[in-house]
């Protein structure tokens, strides 16, 4: 195939712990390739700001922290490319990942490939998405302006995300289906304080309403099966999140949620293959474990290398 590269380590995804394992697969002199996919920064740089990776005192966008991770790679020499991965073949070294622009031959692959938002899955859903229904405070929050807006979620995702929306919003009204909240004792303190915010608990939203635009939701209470409904122009759902491993199915081991299974080394099932960041973790999803994860992986990736080219030299 004309367009085929062969790369000694090839990072797929651009999130915290791609960009790391770039970095240090870069600082190891190995070439590395990074292939972004959809989102260049993977979901921090969906993050208004980050207040918890050290070295920030003052916190940092989530956008520009990924900047600097990517500025700090490519200065090593690592490439950025953006592409998506279609398919792989990791049945035989050098393994195979198909993209959109060609096919790539890798000596070591790490998956860091991230996660989505779950969705509620109820009526209206997903036809009211980008009307009113959304996944992403940064993205779209300017666009309630003076609105009210509903969030759904109990940890710490919704309360980071609905305080951010109080800059905009009119109202923020926190829907939870339990009594307690799963979110750290900091932001619940700060999101109960704030003048902009009302709480719902004990309560589920089982429709979306509304024909152009979201201009309603329909409510139940778990406790009591009463029915009520809401006005709102926006839904913000921070529900947890489910992992990119499609393509990788059947090919590394995973976990019944899908996450890849690794070893404390990040190895995964397969020889030569790692698994960084959120695809491998369901716990902890911070960016410093990512990062971690990331440089963890390429330290790896490396010493694999270095025993493979040991042993044929
Ligand atoms: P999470 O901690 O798993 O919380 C998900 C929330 O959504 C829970 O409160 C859960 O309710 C609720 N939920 C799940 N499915 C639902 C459904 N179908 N209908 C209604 N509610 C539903 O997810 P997260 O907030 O995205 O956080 C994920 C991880 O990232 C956590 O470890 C978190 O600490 C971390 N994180 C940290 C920060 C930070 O440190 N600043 C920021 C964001 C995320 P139940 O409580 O009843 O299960």
């Amino acid at each position: 195939m004309s367009n085929e590269k062969n790369v000694k380590v090839l990072i797929l995804g651009s999130g915290p712990a791609g960009l790391a394992a770039a970095l240090y697969a870069a600082r190891a002199e190995l070439e590395p390739i990074v292939l972004t996919g959809m989102q260049l920064g993977g979901q921090a740089a969906l993050t208004h700001t980050i207040e918890n990776y050290p070295g920030f005192p003052e916190g940092v966008g989530g956008a520009q922290l990924g900047e600097l991770f990517q500025k700090q790679a490519e200065n090593f020499g690592a490439k950025v490319e953006f592409d998506m991965a279609n398919e792989v073949d990791l049945s035989q070294r050098p393994y195979t990942v198909r993209t959109d622009s060609g096919e790539y031959k890798a000596e070591t692959l790490i998956i860091t490939t991230g996660a989505n938002p779950l969705h509620l899955e109820i009526p209206g859903e997903v036809e009211l998405t980008g009307r009113g229904v959304s996944y992403c405070a940064t993205c779209d929050g300017w666009f309630f302006k003076d609105k009210k807006v509903v969030v759904v979620g109990g940890g710490d995702s919704a309360f980071e995300e609905a305080l951010f929306i109080t800059r905009y919003a009119s109202s923020v009204t926190l829907i939870h289906r339990r009594e307690e909240f799963r979110a750290g004792a900091i932001l619940q303190n700060r999101a109960k304080e704030h003048p902009k915010m009302n709480f719902i608990l004990n309560t589920v939203v089982t429709e979306a309403v509304g024909t152009d635009k979201l201009t309603s939701l329909k409510l139940k209470n778990v406790q009591t099966g009463e029915e009520s409904s809401i006005e709102t122009d926006g839904l913000f759902i921070f529900i947890g999140h489910s992992p990119n491993s499609q393509i990788f199915k059947g090919q590394v081991e995973m976990s019944d949620l899908g996450y890849i299974l690794v070893n404390d080394k990040m190895e995964t099932s397969v020889e030569g293959v790692y698994a960084a960041g959120e695809i491998a973790d369901p716990h902890f999803r911070q960016v410093i474990t990512s990062a971690g994860m990331g440089a963890a992986a390429a330290i790896q990736a490396t010493r694999f290398l270095e025993e493979r080219e040991a042993v044929h030299s």
